[in-house]
C-alpha cells in the first residue's frame, strides 16, 4: 500500500494504459505552449470522440497556483536575493543543468514539471510591436495575432471577462505617469498575467497566472473533462517517422504512443533534441540558431514619505540605429519604508535577430542536448543610450515627485546573463522548419508549439505571443477534419 499523494490521486494514468490507446492528438510537454494547447483542445473536443494525451516529463512540483514569486527581482547591481520566493531565486534552485559547449555563457535551463517554466515566470505579458511582427513573421500569422489572438491570449491569461485596464491608486501614481509621458509619450501601464477580477490587475489580487492552475482544475474534475488525459513522469525520447508522417512517440522506456497528430512543446532546447534524436528534416535548420535577446536591467533603492507607489509601466523606444526596444519600469515603494533591496527598476528588452552560429546538438555520450549559445557583439552605443535615458528619467522624477533615490550608482554596464530571462528562441523556427500554422514542412501530422518556433528574439517578453500561438493552433486542430 502506498501513501496517497496529489500525484497518485489525481494523475493515476499509467504509461501501459496510454500505449494501448490511439489518440487524436498527443501534446508533448505541458509548459506555456503545451499546457495552453492541451487545455484548449480538451475544451474544443468536448462532445466528440477525439481524445488528447498530454505527456509531461516531470511531476507536480509546485502548488496548484503559480508560486508566490511575483515581485522585484535580483538585479545586476544589487545582487541580493530578497523576498521568500522571488521568481529568479526559485528558478535558479529548480532548473536543470544543460551540457554546454565551452564557449557558451548560459545560465538558463529547463524545468521538468507540470507547467514547465510557467511556474516561476514573471507574469509580464506584452505584444510584439507591429513593425517587428510584420518584419519577421509571415503576414497571415501576424494579421491573425494583431486582429484576433493577442486579445484572446490577454483575456485567457488574466482570466477575466474583460481585458483589464490597469490604473492608478492615487494621485502620486498619476503624476509619475504624466512625468514619464513627457519624456516618452508611449509610457503605459503594463498588463500582468494575474487571475484577478479587478481592473487593477498588476496588484495580483487573486493569484498569478500559471498553466498548472488550469491543468490541475482538469485533473481535479475528470468527469467534466473527458477528452484530456495527462500522463506525468514520462519522457518522450523520439518520434517515429515514416514517409513524411509521424507514426509514434517513443518514451524513454521504449513504449510507443500513437495518435493522428503530434505536437512538440518540450521547450526550445528539448524540442530540438527530440527532433534531432528522431532525425527529422530539414536537417540544416533543426536545432540551429538558439538566441536570446539582449536585456539590460538595473535596480535602485528609493523611498517616499508620500503615497505608496506600485506601478508596472512600459514604453517603446528606438536606439540611434533605429533598432526597437521595450523599456519597462517597475516601482514598488511603500510609504515611509526603506528597504535594502531595489524597489525601482529599469529593464530593456532589445530586438535580436537569430544568430546562426548558435546551436543545439546531441552530446555523443549521453544523447542529451548540448548547447552553444553566445550573444552578438555588445554595442556600447546602446549601453550609452540606456544610461543617458535612465539618468534623464531619474533626474526628472527627483525634481518633480516625492520619490527620493537612495542608490547613487545606477549605471548599466553589460547585458544580463544569457538565459536569465528564459527568452531563448529559434531552434525550430517558423519559415524554415514549420509554416505559419506551426505545421512541419516535412512531416504533415507534426506541429511545434513552444518558443523554438520564434523567427526572431523580439523586443518583448515572449509568453503572450506563445499563448496566442497555442490558442490559435488549438482552434486550427479542433476544426480540422
Ligand atoms: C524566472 C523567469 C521569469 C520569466 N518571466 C517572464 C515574463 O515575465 N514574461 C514572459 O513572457 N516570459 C517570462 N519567462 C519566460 C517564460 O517562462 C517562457 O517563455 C515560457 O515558459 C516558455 O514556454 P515553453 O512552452 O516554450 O517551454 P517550457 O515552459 O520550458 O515547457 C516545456 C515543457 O516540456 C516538458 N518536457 C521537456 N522535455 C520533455 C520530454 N522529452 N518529454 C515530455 N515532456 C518534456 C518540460 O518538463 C516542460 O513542462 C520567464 C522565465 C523565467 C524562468
Amino acid at each position: 500500500m502506498h501513501t496517497k499523494t496529489l500525484e497518485n490521486t489525481f494523475f493515476p494514468y499509467k504509461i501501459e494504459d496510454a500505449s494501448s490507446q490511439h489518440y487524436e492528438t498527443i501534446v508533448i510537454g505541458s509548459g506555456m505552449g503545451g499546457g495552453i494547447l492541451a487545455a484548449t483542445l480538451a475544451e474544443k473536443y468536448k462532445g466528440t470522440d477525439k481524445k488528447v494525451l498530454l505527456v509531461e516529463r516531470g511531476g507536480v512540483v509546485f502548488t496548484t497556483h503559480c508560486l508566490n514569486t511575483f515581485g522585484s527581482r535580483t538585479t545586476q547591481n544589487n545582487n541580493i536575493a530578497f523576498e521568500a520566493q522571488n521568481n529568479t531565486k526559485t528558478y535558479n534552485k529548480v532548473k536543470e543543468k544543460v551540457i554546454l559547449e565551452d564557449s557558451s555563457e548560459y545560465v538558463g535551463g529547463p524545468i521538468y514539471c507540470l507547467g514547465g517554466k510557467s511556474n516561476v515566470w514573471g507574469l509580464m505579458i506584452r505584444r510584439i510591436d507591429k513593425a517587428t511582427l510584420y518584419k519577421y513573421f509571415p503576414q497571415t500569422l501576424a494579421d491573425s495575432l494583431v486582429n484576433e489572438y493577442y486579445k484572446k491570449a490577454e483575456k485567457f491569461m488574466t482570466n477575466n471577462k474583460h481585458t483589464p485596464n490597469p490604473s492608478s491608486q492615487n494621485e502620486d501614481e498619476d503624476h509619475l505617469l504624466d512625468t514619464l509621458k513627457k519624456i516618452n509619450p508611449t509610457f503605459k501601464w503594463s498588463l500582468i498575467a494575474s487571475e484577478s477580477n479587478t481592473h487593477q490587475c498588476y496588484r495580483v489580487a487573486r493569484g498569478a497566472y500559471s498553466v498548472v492552475d488550469k491543468l490541475m482544475e482538469i485533473a481535479y474534475n475528470p468527469e467534466d473533462n473527458p477528452n484530456l488525459t495527462i500522463l506525468l513522469n514520462t519522457k518522450i525520447d523520439r518520434l517515429e517517422n515514416s514517409d513524411g508522417r509521424i507514426t509514434g512517440a517513443v518514451t524513454y522506456e521504449g513504449f510507443t504512443l500513437k495518435a493522428n497528430t503530434y505536437v512538440l512543446c518540450a521547450g526550445v532546447i528539448e524540442s530540438a533534441a527530440i527532433s534531432l534524436r528522431s532525425k527529422l528534416e530539414p536537417k540544416e535548420y533543426i536545432g540551429k540558431c538558439i538566441t536570446e535577446h539582449e536585456c539590460y536591467e538595473v535596480g535602485i533603492i528609493a523611498k517616499t514619505h508620500s503615497k505608496d507607489i506600485n506601478m508596472k509601466l512600459y514604453a517603446k523606444g528606438k536606439f540611434e540605429d533605429k533598432e526597437p526596444y521595450l523599456l519597462y519600469i517597475y516601482i514598488n515603494i511603500q510609504k515611509n519604508e526603506i528597504n535594502n533591496y531595489p524597489n525601482f527598476s529599469f529593464g530593456y528588452c532589445t530586438n535580436t535577430e537569430l544568430i546562426d552560429t548558435n546551436y543545439v546538438i546531441l552530446d555523443e555520450e549521453s544523447n542529451n542536448p548540448k548547447v552553444k549559445i553566445q550573444r552578438s557583439l555588445i554595442n556600447n552605443n546602446k549601453i550609452d543610450h540606456i544610461n543617458k535615458q535612465n539618468s534623464q528619467i531619474i533626474q526628472r522624477i527627483s525634481e518633480t515627485s516625492n520619490i527620493e533615490f537612495i542608490s547613487k550608482d545606477y549605471s548599466v554596464k553589460s547585458p544580463i546573463p544569457l538565459g536569465a530571462y528564459c527568452h531563448e528562441v529559434g531552434t525550430l523556427r517558423i519559415g524554415k522548419v514549420v509554416d505559419e500554422n506551426l505545421r512541419s514542412y516535412r512531416q504533415k501530422n507534426l506541429y511545434i508549439c513552444d518558443l523554438s518556433v520564434f523567427p526572431v528574439s523580439p523586443p518583448a517578453n515572449p509568453s503572450l505571443t506563445l499563448a496566442a500561438l497555442a490558442l490559435r493552433l488549438g482552434e486550427t486542430l479542433a476544426s480540422s477534419k
